[in-house]
Order: C-alpha cells, then structure tokens, then sequence
C-alpha cells in the first residue's frame, strides 16, 4: 500500500486515477500515442475537453450562463488576471482578508488597482483565526468585485457560509475546497480554483465566469490572460497542458463514480470531525481556529511541546503519514484532508497521534 499523503498541495491523488493514467499512457483510445502527443485542435483531444466541460458542469452544476475556462499559471496569475478582466470603467475591487492566500490576492490586485479591504481578521500580532461575521463585510457598492477566499489553505480557516455581495459580483479563490462539497455557482460572478489541490495535478487552472463579466480586458492585457479571448477558443489560446488537463478530467470521473459533490461533502465532513474530535479531546494537540471557521480541509493543529513537531513529523513519516508539517508562515502541523484521502488514512493519523501522545514519539 502507498503511504497516506496529507499534502497541502500539490496534494495526493486518487489512486485509482494513477492506475488509469498508467494504463492509458502509451496508447490514449486507440491513437497510437500517448494523450500528451496529441494535438490539442486535434480530434482525439478536442473530444476529451468537451467530455470534461460536459463532467465539470455536471458535477457542479454549472449554469449555462457561466463559461468554463482552462488556463495556466496557478490560482496566483488570476489575482491579475480577475483584475484585468473585471475592472471595466471602475477604480477597483473590494477583498475580504482572512488569511494568507486572500492577503496575497489584495497585495497582488493593491499594485493594479484600488484593492480595498472590505474586512480583515488579522490579529494585532499578525495571525489569523476565524472568518468574519456577515455584517462585519463593509461592501462598497462601486466596487467592480468583491474577493474572498471560502477556505484558507494555510492557516485553515473555512467560511461555514457564502457572503452576500449584493450586486457587486463575487469572486472566489476556490483552490482548496472546490468539489469538496455542492456550491451554488449561481452566488459567484468568478470562481477560480488551482487544479493540484482538489483538481489534479498542477499546472491547470479552472475559472467559472458569468458569461456577463467576459468583456475585453484592460488594454495592454496579454491575450491568453483574457477572458474573452479563452472563451472564444476553447481556452486554447495556445498550447494548453494538455496532460494535466486529461488527469483533471480523471479526477472528474472519480468524483462522479464516487457519488459527486453531495458525497465528497459528506466523506469530507466525516474526515474533519474525526480529526478535530481527536485534538479536542486530548491536552497534547490543539488548533487555533474559531469553531466556527475551521476548515474541513486543511486542518491546523499544534502540539503542547512545540519543539517536538519535528520529531512528529518524522515519525509519521516512518509510519507512512507524509507531509504534515505546517506551512512556513504558521509552523506547527497540517493535515490535508482533500478528496482524495481516505477515511481510513485519517483514522490512521488518529491513531498515530494517540500513540505518540502516550509515548511522546
Ligand atoms: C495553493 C493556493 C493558491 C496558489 O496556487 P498556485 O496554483 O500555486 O498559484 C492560491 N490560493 C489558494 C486558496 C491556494 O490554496
């Protein structure tokens, strides 16, 4: 058995999509060669998009109103990117701050336009532990967008809700909790996810648009960054990667023979209120966040001796636990709990933690 991978990201992916991949490699229905020697405008790879377009639609039942669009680049290009595109005639858009990935968006936009912080939880000493109340979004109504991020893949912070923007259009950095449960896309005017936390692999970026929203860009805007100019040619404005685009497109299929979004809500659910009930329940491990804004997918947590985390850290490796070191800004330990980790790996790390609880590693 392979060990259970919490990575952050790139994250662990199904194992089931790894061994389809492989079989497939040489020889991609029949062409002759392998999916990543195809030509994207081919017929062979034209058709493989329109099946995933037809998937991704299905399993987040995306309106018809909204355009699916592929670039590269990550979730950190479309902090420009959204700018380019949405700004229109007006100064700027508004960002609720919650973490690290939200912060970076508004210093990104802050370069390129007005990027108002229309809240911010950061604490005086700089951290971040809870999403805001409702009330607490001060919304300007000129603001072309509205930004936020639904879960803080860093710190592990996860809104329990969708914030009302009213007709400032929404913009959301979905990158790690995209198609972990249902969403109402309907809320959103743009939702944008980095593949290689939920996805695939890296390398391939998923933007939703309200098809309203696409109109030209900022003058000056390179072509591939616009909105536009990917919906009018199948987000294949050039060479698309094509390789992480065919394992986005297993992964689609996995979720779907898992039972979609309702079911990965619930094996999510599952996951996190395993985990948090083992912290909560012991003196030795702690998590930081609000009860009301922890992520069900990337959970935080700290020991009482902190100077010990290294040594979890690699005897969790040993017992074949990767990767659950906290991100550089926050120390402490992480756990990613995305689609493709199981039940049982996260009973595993329970486990794991009882144990070194009792012996202190
Ligand atoms: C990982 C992550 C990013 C950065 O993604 P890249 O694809 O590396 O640019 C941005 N936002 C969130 C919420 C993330 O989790």
């Amino acid at each position: 058995m392979r060990p259970h991978n919490f990575s952050a990201g790139p994250a662990g992916l199904p194992e089931a999509v790894l061994e389809r991949a492989r079989a497939e490699l040489l020889d991609f229905r029949g062409s002759g060669a392998s999916v990543m020697e195809l030509s994207h405008r081919g017929p062979v790879f034209m058709q493989l998009v329109e099946e995933i377009e037809a998937r991704l639609r299905a399993l987040m039942a995306v309106p018809d109103e909204y355009a699916v669009l592929f670039f590269q680049g990550g979730a950190t290009l479309q902090f420009s990117t959204l700018v380019w595109n949405l700004i229109g005639d007006a100064d700027g858009g508004d960002y609720v701050v919650t973490g690290l990935w939200s912060d970076k968006a508004q210093r990104v936009a802050s370069a390129l336009c007005e990027a108002r912080v229309a809240c911010s939880t950061q604490r005086p000493d700089g951290g971040f532990d809870r999403v805001p109340a409702p009330a607490d979004i001060d919304i300007d109504p000129d603001a072309a967008w509205l930004h936020y991020c639904p879960n803080e893949t860093v710190h592990g912070i996860e809104f329990p809700y969708v914030p009302d923007a009213g007709a400032v259009p929404l913009v959301a950095d979905y990158s790690s909790s995209i198609l972990s449960q249902p969403v109402d896309v309907s809320r959103f005017g743009v939702l944008y996810a980095g593949a290689q936390k939920n996805l695939g692999p890296a390398g391939i970026t998923l933007v939703i648009v309200r098809r309203d929203l696409i109109r030209p860009p900022t003058p000056g805007t390179p072509a591939i960054l616009s909105y536009a100019g990917q919906a009018g040619r199948d987000s294949m404005l050039n060479t698309p990667p094509t390789f992480a685009w065919y394992l986005l497109g297993l992964v689609l299929e996995w979720v779907e023979e898992q039972g979609g979004a309702e079911a990965m809500a619930t094996r999510s659910q599952r996951k996190a209120d395993t985990l948090y009930s083992a912290i909560d329940a012991s003196n030795y491990y702690t998590n930081a966040v609000a009860l009301d804004s922890r992520s069900r997918v990337n959970v935080t947590f700290d020991l009482a001796e902190p100077e010990r985390v290294g040594a979890f850290v690699a005897a969790a490796e040993s017992a074949g636990l990767l990767a659950l070191k906290g991100h550089s800004a926050v120390g402490g330990l992480r756990a990613s709990l995305y689609n493709a980790v199981s039940q049982q790996a996260v009973d595993d790390l329970v486990a794991f933690m009882t144990e070194f609880e009792r012996t202190r590693g």
